[in-house]
């Protein structure tokens, strides 16, 4: 981004009441928790999307749990970056803000940020599958004893449970969805950082908002499915694109 693109940038800033920011897994990639793509390394028998759908709970819960508690460690043990730092600041700059977010870390709030939809549910709650009951957990689960036969249960009724996030193949939460679109309908300014779009793109945030006639801003190192509405594209890391947009 050249020096009067930013400047510019800077000035509809200045100048915006209703700000949106539409983040995915990137954002979190430099607070060391790897996107799909790349967490494929350490699960290398396994594609990662293979071990986050219903078939595969179906087919192999305790391998589904332990994928789910590995995440829950890496999550519990990383520690908040710039980038969410940033938008954890933006929560107070303007009169109305909201993040969406398909991320299900707990980065963002741990940041500080208070105004947020979550998308995909959270890597630290346990939904029961008897009564729909979610409970959470403080400290990443012990997988160790998982098997076929030894699954984690519900620990408010001993039912039977699984991680509360959403999977490839299931349907948002209605609620946050309707929130989300609501204000990105009707935003002057939304950021969309370090998400492919590869499933976020039919959530129709972006597109709304373009319409709405939004300024739209893509923080991610690589080309999105988004890019194509982006007014601005800044390739570089989350963490090192925020703090500039902020920096006088
Ligand atoms: P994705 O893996 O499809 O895409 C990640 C995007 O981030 C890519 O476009 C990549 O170029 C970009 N990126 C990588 N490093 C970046 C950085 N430092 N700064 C900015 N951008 C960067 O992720 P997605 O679009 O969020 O969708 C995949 C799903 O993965 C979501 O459902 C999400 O819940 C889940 N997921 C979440 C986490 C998490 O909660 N931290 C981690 C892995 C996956």
């Amino acid at each position: 981004m050249d020096g009067s693109t930013l400047a510019r940038l800077k000035d509809r800033i200045k100048n915006s009441k209703r700000v949106c920011a539409f983040t995915g897994a990137g954002i979190s990639a430099e607070s060391g928790i790897p996107t799909f793509r790349d967490a494929g390394g350490l699960w290398e028998n396994y594609n990662v999307e293979d071990l986050v759908t219903p078939e595969a709970f179906e087919r192999d819960p305790a391998v589904v749990w332990r994928w789910h508690i590995w995440l829950q460690g890496l999550a519990f043990n990383a520690q908040p970056n710039a980038a969410h730092k940033t938008l954890a600041n933006m929560d107070s700059l303007f009169p109305e803000f909201l993040v969406i977010t398909q991320n299900i870390d707990d980065l963002h709030e741990r940041a500080g940020t208070r105004r947020m939809v979550k998308l995909h549910g959270d890597i630290m709650e346990i939904l029961c599958l008897e009564d729909g009951h979610v409970c959470r957990v403080t400290s990443p689960m012990d997988s160790s004893n998982i098997g076929p036969d030894a699954l984690p249960t519900c620990p408010k009724c001993g039912g039977a449970a699984r991680p509360n996030v959403v999977w490839f193949g299931e349907m948002l939460p209605v609620e946050p969805l309707a929130e989300g679109s609501e204000f990105a309908r009707r935003c002057d300014l939304l950021f969309i950082i370090g998400t492919s779009g590869a499933v976020s793109g039919g959530y129709g945030f972006a597109e709304s908002a373009k319409r709405g006639g939004a300024c739209i801003v893509e923080i991610n190192p690589e080309e999105s499915a988004l890019t194509y509405l982006a007014d601005i594209s800044i390739r570089k890391p989350a963490a090192a694109a925020m703090p500039e947009l902020f920096t006088p």
